[in-house]
């Protein structure tokens, strides 16, 4: 039985991170900030698609001002991104937004972090301490391990941040190795109190950018250790949103939302398997009940797999035998076998809508 590592909660909006709230998913925008019509209907869609919080670059007074508009459009928490400039932190503060992230490499002068503290104190607004493993001072301790010298940068800051009384703070050590990933959390989770953001940067394309932050984050949160996390890769960021749910959707700690369960083809295949789980994968990508759908490729294990499916399709000879419910239906043409799949996952959706308001009222 896995226990999760207690901490001290803060909020966003309406979004608790750390406590015994639910680890959350966030995201970036990939999008210029300053086009606040563009960056809005990208946090709508990765909304959508189950991300919780959203980070946006702020890297000028211009998009630091756009805030405002985003965070009134926003259906979820907005955290500014910032790197270098204190004033940015402030003006984005001021437009609204609902976390800073800040890289303690790179906002140097005390006087400075004090302003951003004082002002995010005033509007109760968490700060993330968030140490990059790329942006570490070169001559900061380079005689210790990264992991160590990640956690001691961002030791320093968490002390500051206490000495001037603040405790809104959550905290993360982002590299792009997993393995250094862990470890530094492993060193800070022994340390802090308080909430940990999860995540490898850097971490590649989207196919390594998955595997990485599965290992990191996956190994990490079977610990017990995090409360928030952003999967981290080089390309479209729904993909991010998808891979994050589907690592707390794998560990159990979240509803699974749609799962299809496809066979990885082999001589035997009798259906074109990557094709309709592809289909059916982007069919289910806006739904969130959590409904199961099996697509195998023969009767080998496909009727194993199906008759633990909500709906699922088997290759067979030369037809394709469609289960409902984890019972055999029917057969149907091969061609046909797409089709009937989107038809079944409707109509299962259907029915648990009509039960569920039966039971509301
Ligand atoms: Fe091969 Fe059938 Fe297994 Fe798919 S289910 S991998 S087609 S044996």
């Amino acid at each position: 039985m896995r226990t999760r590592r207690p901490t001290i909660p803060i909020r966003l909006r309406d979004i608790v991170i750390g406590g015994d709230a639910p680890v959350s998913v966030q995201s970036m925008t990939k999008t210029d900030t300053r086009d606040v019509r563009s960056t809005v209907r990208q946090i709508r869609n990765l909304a959508d698609a189950g991300c919780d919080i959203v980070r946006v670059a702020v890297p000028d007074i211009e998009a630091a001002e756009a805030l405002a508009a985003i965070c009134r459009e926003s259906p979820v928490p907005i955290v500014a991104d910032i790197h270098f400039d204190h004033r940015l932190a402030l003006a984005a503060i001021d437009s609204g937004v609902d976390g800073l992230r800040l890289n303690p490499g790179n906002i140097t002068r005390r006087e400075h972090l004090v302003r951003v503290v004082g002002r995010a104190r005033e509007r109760s607004v968490p700060i993330r301490i968030g140490v990059n493993g790329g942006s570490l001072p070169e001559d900061y301790r380079p005689e210790e391990p990264l992991p160590d010298r990640m956690v001691a940068l961002a030791m320093e800051q968490v002390l500051l941040l206490e000495e001037l009384d603040f405790r809104l703070i959550k905290v993360s050590l982002k590299v792009s190795d997993a393995r250094a990933t862990i470890d530094a959390y492993r060193l800070i989770a022994a340390r802090i109190p308080y909430p940990l953001h999860l995540g490898v940067t850097e971490a590649g394309p989207p196919l390594t950018g998955a595997i990485r932050n599965a290992l990191g984050i996956g190994i990490l949160l079977n610990e017990g250790v995090g409360d928030t996390i952003r999967v981290s890769m080089s390309g479209d960021p729904l993909l991010e949103v998808e891979a994050g749910r589907e690592i707390l959707g794998s560990l159990h700690l979240a509803s699974p939302g749609p799962r299809v369960v496809s066979c990885p083809t082999c001589g035997r295949t009798a259906l074109d398997v990557p094709g309709i789980s592809a289909r059916v994968t982007e069919f289910l990508r806006t739904v969130k009940e959590p409904i199961r759908v099996a697509v195998m490729g023969c009767v080998v294990n496909g009727p194993g797999e199906c008759r633990d499916a909500d709906v699922g399709v088997a290759g067979g000879d030369g037809k394709v035998l469609l289960f409902r419910g984890g019972v055999f239906v029917r057969s149907v043409p091969a061609e046909a076998a797409c089709d009937v799949l989107f038809e079944e996952i409707r109509a299962v959706l259907q029915r648990r809508e009509f039960k569920h308001d039966n039971e509301q009222r």
